[in-house]
């Protein structure tokens, strides 16, 4: 009988050398790693796990958990990691293992190919289950290794075994590299014709143990590299579920996770703990209880708050209260006509990413940022109008834009954990005047003649000033902000708006996030002004491509101009 799948998964790292793995990858934090383990004590630094040592720990552990060659380092680093292999299996774990072939010999590849063809546990051919994976050097050298006649040698042999038994090449054996389009080091352009693997990787800052300054110089194919995330706020879960998928070391520590290479998270020791005492264990539940609860002291350290897997999950049952276009063009109306004070934000999907300690294209990230945007976001007011791009499907019948069902979960959990009162919260349209711009016409010309084009104004944004008083009217005010990052000169140009802000009627933010802040920062000082953001219309309007929309309605954005 096929044995039920894996729900934990222990790593072995079986040698932690002096320099760390010898391989010595640019996006891996080796340094790191190497220099917390060398500041051990004498008695606790152990370099390399026996064979002994190995089945000592793996003993312990029940065969439902998948055992993974892979860890901290290069598996083959240590000599005895075929015999712990066929210990494992032997036993009756699935295994997966990831190589770079780097320490590897010939009666190593044997195993793994016989493994390939055992009846009941192979390594998975058609999932992720419990892949056998062969990393390959890269045209970048993102993995540095020399791409020698000898290596080369010893891929071909395994190229060879896997054919000479039938297994398939990108099936039973996985091939990844650490370019982002899958291009491969030009010596092995003879064995792989293509130069190429259909593989596109990306790389992590690993919870952020990476220096993103540092990377950016020593990976510079690396070019869709995020870069480490901030620190992740309230009730957090880890989404890759790996809070069981932990990382055995050679003094037979056990550290939470693959992200752990500062070695910051040891959960216990499988040389004094069983395997279950793992996860009962007061330092699993330090971390844990400091996910749940980011008020525990010390919570705001733990590793999880600053890793990529770190998220957030909906409550059963929760709904959000969205109010759709229509009725928020209703509301908007009735109180820009009503009311001195309205403000209409827009928070898109950058904003939740840099609110989700996220790195963003068009914003840099900082904690200040993050601060501030969560400020904005939360304020709770009838006439603090926040758009949200989330669940918008349609208007007057038009699908937008197609979104697959669930998209906006992710979102929604992290609005409900940042919203304390977010199930008394309204949330409404965000394309609303976009959309009117583009399909609504007459409808958006009646807009600005009402509530734009004769108020007295002050405009905050980097366009030309003539071009965007074609559509917004007479402009008595304009604070310019730089085109990118506005949000990190902000001291630069918020003291021109307090100059002015009790002078104008309306203010119409084009800055991106900063406007968002500058809308915060203008409702907290109580300011009798409405402000509305009118979103990229603007750059639509003074010909700037900065959305892929924008060139296909640029007919239908120029009826909108006054000339
Ligand atoms: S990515 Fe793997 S092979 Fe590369 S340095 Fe890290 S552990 Fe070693
Ligand atoms: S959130 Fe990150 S650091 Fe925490 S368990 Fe998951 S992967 Fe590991």
């Amino acid at each position: 009988m096929w044995p039920p799948r894996h729900n934990k998964q222990l790593e072995i790292t079986p040698v932690i050398a002096r320099k760390g793995c010898a391989v010595n990858c640019t996006v891996c934090p080796q340094e790191l790693l190497s220099t917390t383990y060398n500041k051990f004590p004498d008695e606790t630094r152990v370099r390399n796990l026996s064979f002994e040592e190995f089945k000592e720990c793996i003993d312990k552990v029940p065969t439902t958990t998948r055992i993974d060659f892979s860890g901290y380092v290069e598996p083959y680093l240590n000599k005895h990691t075929s015999k712990m292999i066929k210990y494992a299996h032997d036993k009756g774990h699935t295994l997966s293992v990831y190589t770079t072939l780097v320490g590897i010999k010939e009666s190593d590849i044997d195993l793994l190919i016989e493994i390939c063809q055992h009846t009941t546990r192979p390594f998975s051919a058609f999932d992720q289950e419990n892949p056998l994976c062969i990393h390959l050097p890269d045209e970048g050298g993102v993995m540095p290794i020399s791409v020698s006649k000898a290596y080369k040698n010893k891929l071909l042999y395994f190229i060879n075994k896997a054919k000479e038994n039938n297994l398939g090449l990108g099936t039973h054996i996985r091939f990844m590299t650490m370019d982002t389009e899958g291009v491969l080091h030009k010596n092995l352009w003879d064995i792989f014709p293509e130069g190429k693997i259909p593989f596109k990787f990306k790389a992590i800052s690993r919870a952020s143990n990476l220096d993103d300054n540092k990377i950016v110089k020593k990976a510079p194919t690396m070019r869709n590299y995020e870069g480490g995330v901030g620190t992740r706020s309230g009730k957090i879960v880890c989404k890759s579920k790996s809070l069981y998928n932990n990382v055995l070391i050679p003094n037979g520590d056990v550290q939470l996770c693959c992200m752990d290479y500062g070695l910051e998270a040891k959960i216990g020791n499988l040389f004094e703990n069983t395997y279950e005492e793992l996860h009962t264990s007061e330092q699993f539940k330090y971390i844990t209880d400091r996910m749940e609860d980011d008020s525990l002291e010390g919570a705001k350290d733990i590793i999880c708050r600053r890793c990529e897997n770190a998220g957030y999950e909906l409550d059963e049952g929760t709904q959000m209260k969205n109010i759709e276009m229509q009725e928020t063009l209703n509301i908007l109306y009735e109180k820009l006509d009503s009311k001195e004070k309205v403000f209409y934000c827009r928070f898109g999907d950058g904003d939740f990413e840099i609110m989700n300690g996220k790195k963003e294209m068009m914003h840099k990230y900082s904690p200040e940022l993050q601060r501030e945007l969560k400020e904005a976001f939360t304020i709770q007011d009838d006439d603090y109008i926040r758009g949200v791009m989330v669940n918008e499907p349609t208007f007057n019948g038009y699908e937008l834009v197609h979104h697959p069902p669930n998209k906006w979960n992710d979102t929604i959990a992290l609005i409900q954990n940042i919203d304390k009162n977010f199930k008394e919260s309204t949330f409404y349209s965000h394309v609303i005047l976009t959309y009117m711009a583009v399909h609504e016409q007459e409808i958006f010309k009646d807009f600005l003649d009402n509530f734009i084009r004769p108020k007295k104004k002050l405009f905050i944004g980097s366009v030309d000033k003539n071009e965007i008083e074609k559509l917004v009217g007479k402009i008595d005010y304009y604070v310019e902000v730089p085109k990118r990052d506005a949000y990190y000169h902000i001291d630069e140009w918020y003291p021109k708006i307090l100059e002015c802000i009790d002078d104008v009627e309306l203010v119409i933010p084009t800055a991106g996030m900063a406007g968002r802040v500058v809308q915060k920062r203008l409702w907290e000082l109580n300011k009798s002004v409405q402000s509305i953001e009118l979103g990229s219309i603007v750059d639509a309007a003074v010909g700037k491509h900065t959305r892929s929309w924008i060139p296909k309605v640029e007919k239908e954005i120029k009826n909108l101009l006054e000339v």
